[in-house]
């Protein structure tokens, strides 16, 4: 009796069985919650009728080290009617807020290409970016030509570029990316710049499809130039600059178009975000 009544006591103040049945039950639950959040944060827009983000991809090197049919034999695996959306050689006061606000209206996640230099003067547009969930990528420290430099001075551009962004954002002079995305400057890379950022684990973008904003030209016309080849190709990487003005401009109007058309707007990620320590490397 005495060791029964010992062993009642022991289990009322032990876990049971059943107990931690329902703690896993709990547990599972919880991680489909998770799950189903980062999900759904996609989608989630407080504005009814907006565009908004279809969905997340998670983009790494080994398995899709340089994307972009202009530039490479492949690109992201992106259905039908699937659009990426990236904005290069920002920020840029004037009018990278415009490009913001447009995005945050309907709801759009996009990827932006930030130039070093511009970074580290205005290191509150870069937190800005990446508070409002968007994805930021690399794009060298001043958009020098690489293919004109050294091997050396390439590896510099490419690292300060890094740097410069990583401290504007995290206030940690690492050359190690958050988001080991990058894009050549004009698409220039070098068979060295290749196998180097390859090495690094680092994702080379290119595009599949652009507005030719760096050229001269009304808004009415980039969003027509735009919206011509993506009909024709159905889906894709789409470049931009934010630094333009004509894209700011038309922006609002293309995100209309996409929604009007039925197309879906998909997030890319860095499949393994490097967490960044206060240490300099
Ligand atoms: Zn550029």
């Amino acid at each position: 009796m005495g060791n029964t009544k010992r062993n009642d006591k022991y289990h009322r103040h032990m876990p049971g069985r059943n107990f931690m049945k329902r703690l896993a039950i709990a547990l599972v639950a919880c991680l489909a919650c998770l799950a189903w959040t980062a999900a759904a944060r996609a989608a989630a827009c407080p504005r009814a009728g907006a565009l908004g983000t279809s969905r997340v991809l998670a983009v790494d090197a080994a398995s899709t080290p340089q994307v972009g049919l202009k530039q490479f034999p492949q690109t992201l695996p992106l259905d039908d009617h699937e659009v990426v959306l990236t904005f290069d050689d920002g920020p840029w006061p004037a009018t990278t807020p415009k490009v913001l606000a447009a995005l945050a209206a309907q709801c759009v996640r996009a990827t932006f290409f930030l130039i070093g230099k511009p970074a580290s003067e205005h290191p509150e547009l870069v937190r800005r970016i990446a508070a409002e969930g968007h994805t930021i990528g690399h794009h060298t420290w001043s958009h020098r030509s690489l293919m004109r430099i050294s091997s050396d001075q390439t590896t510099e551009e490419i690292d300060h570029g890094i740097e410069a962004v990583e401290t504007a954002l995290h206030g940690v002079a690492t050359r190690v990316p958050t988001t080991p995305f990058f894009r050549f400057p004009g698409f220039e890379s070098t068979p060295a710049a290749l196998d180097l950022l390859q090495s690094r684990g680092i994702v080379v973008f290119g595009a599949d499809l652009w507005a030719s904003d760096w050229n001269p030209m009304t808004p009415a016309h980039e969003l027509k130039l735009i919206t011509d080849r993506l009909n024709a190709a159905g889906r894709g990487i789409i470049l931009f600059h934010d630094p333009k003005a004509r894209t700011a401009t038309m922006l609002p109007a293309f995100l209309r178009y996409l929604r009007d058309n039925h197309y879906r707007v998909v997030h890319v990620v860095s499949a393994e975000p490097k967490a960044q320590s206060k240490s300099v490397p």
